[in-house]
């Protein structure tokens, strides 16, 4: 069974944004304008929160099984060493508050994959403290509300990629372009394409130490792009790609020979 671990800022559904010690320095109107869109989130994600339509989607699966759910809230708790230990391979969609992620933290995830464990890195993830640890670029690009996406197959026989359509139609979904800061990926699976012409690495796979690393671009908070078969089956074979227990190691050393 393939242990999954999910972690969502888990703010943007909150219509009581308010009271989240940790927003008390965003000032008022900040808070009020989270709060007022929470319902808009909150229609696209029925279950109450991105983390648990995320894990019904992985949880289609029988070989998947989400062990743990960690919100920005008790992250420094709820991604300790015993819970990432537990951990084939961990989901992170965050947006807002990615600062708030105490560098502890990102620095732990960051160790884990380099011994072994796989990371997702969905949609606003990309500008996440490992994610940024991981890869050592700014993870900067140009964004739009309101698009389309189509999201184009370029590696068909890529683990990934099993049984899913050549090209997906997002009927909604935040464009994403280029220049987008990353480095060359090792494995580039999806290009999205959108209306206005641009086109961006949408399925990337980076290899980090024992670990590897995956960034997917759909995921926009008030679409329901994670409710397409097609990305379920994509968040699917990811998971499966990127789990690899056998190779995990305690710690990392040079070894004298
Ligand atoms: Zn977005």
């Amino acid at each position: 069974m393939i242990r999954a671990t999910i972690y969502n800022e888990y703010v943007q559904e909150r219509t009581d944004a308010a009271s989240l010690d940790f927003l008390q320095g965003w000032g008022e109107e900040a808070i009020r304008g989270i709060a007022g869109r929470a319902g808009e989130v909150l229609r696209a994600h029925p279950a109450g929160a991105i983390h648990a339509t995320l894990k019904q989607a992985l949880e289609e699966c029988d070989d998947i099984r989400v062990r743990h759910i960690a919100t920005l809230e008790h992250v420094e708790q709820e991604l300790s060493e015993e819970v990432l230990a537990d951990t084939d391979v961990l989901l992170w969609w965050g947006h807002l508050a990615h600062e708030q992620v105490p560098d502890a933290v990102a620095m732990r995830v960051r160790d884990h994959v380099q011994r072994g464990m796989g990371v997702i890195f969905l949609h606003s993830a990309h500008m996440c403290k490992p994610m940024g640890l991981l890869l050592g670029t700014s993870c900067t690009l140009r964004w739009r509300e309101g698009d389309q996406e189509r999201l184009w197959c370029c590696a068909p026989a890529h683990p990934i990629a099993r049984g899913v359509a050549p090209c997906v139609f997002l009927e909604e979904e935040e464009m994403y372009g280029e220049f987008f800061d990353i480095p060359t990926p090792d494995e580039l699976i999806f290009l999205g394409a959108f209306r206005g012409g641009e086109v961006f690495r949408s399925g990337c796979v980076w290899n980090r130490g024992y670990g590897k690393v995956f960034y997917f671009q759909p995921g926009h908070e008030t679409y329901r792009s994670y409710f397409h078969p097609d990305v379920r089956r994509i968040l699917q074979n990811a998971v499966r790609y990127l789990s690899h227990p056998e190779l995990r190691r305690d710690r990392l050393e040079c070894l004298a020979v």
